[in-house]
């Protein structure tokens, strides 16, 4: 079980966060083996049996500067070849808001995307199950899943995802 993963998102959702907890923290099975390390600089994150590589992208944003449209066809030329797609949401933002940008980023992407709800520990419980619905209807996610980069909270399921995915 190895791949690519693309952690994709607008600016400031958390991906940065994500990727840290990812492997900063020993959340999947680790081995014996003195190569089960996890190297920061590169993203990779090595389990028994295989190197799953998490690859960090700059924010998708309408960007004006040259570089700033650099970056973000950085992130969106990543969607097209990675194995999984991790699209990370601000939960606290209104679906509809995001809607159009999602559709535009994954038009045409074939890898399975997981939809990241982030910040859960931002906003209330009873807010989550409406905007859950609300992004099913966007785009064919394989899951949705609502998660605290910062907290760590359902972190390691979308570990587990990713790895039911490869
Ligand atoms: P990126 O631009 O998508 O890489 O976002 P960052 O990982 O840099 O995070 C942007 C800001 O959101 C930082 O201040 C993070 O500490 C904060 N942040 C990220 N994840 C969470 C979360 O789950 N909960 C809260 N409360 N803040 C978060
Ligand atoms: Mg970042």
């Amino acid at each position: 079980r190895s791949g690519f993963v693309a952690i994709v998102g607008r600016p400031n959702v958390g991906k940065s966060t994500l990727l840290n907890k990812i492997l900063g923290e020993k959340i999947v099975i680790t081995s014996d083996k003195p190569q089960t390390t996890r190297n920061r600089i590169q993203g990779i994150h090595n389990v028994p049996g295989g190197q799953i590589v998490f690859i960090d992208t700059p924010g998708i944003h309408r960007a004006k500067s040259r570089l700033n449209k650099f970056m973000v066809e950085e992130a969106l030329s990543a969607v097209q070849w990675v194995d999984v797609i991790l699209y990370l949401v601000d939960g606290a933002a209104d679906p509809a808001k995001e809607t159009g940008m999602i559709k535009e980023v994954l038009s045409g992407v074939e890898a399975p995307v997981i939809l990241v709800l982030n910040k859960i520990d931002l906003f209330p419980k009873s807010d989550l199950l409406e905007r859950l619905l609300a992004y099913g209807d966007v785009y064919p996610f394989k899951e949705i899943i609502p998660i605290s980069a910062q907290t760590g909270d359902g972190v390691e399921q979308v570990v587990e995802l990713v790895h039911g995915l490869l």
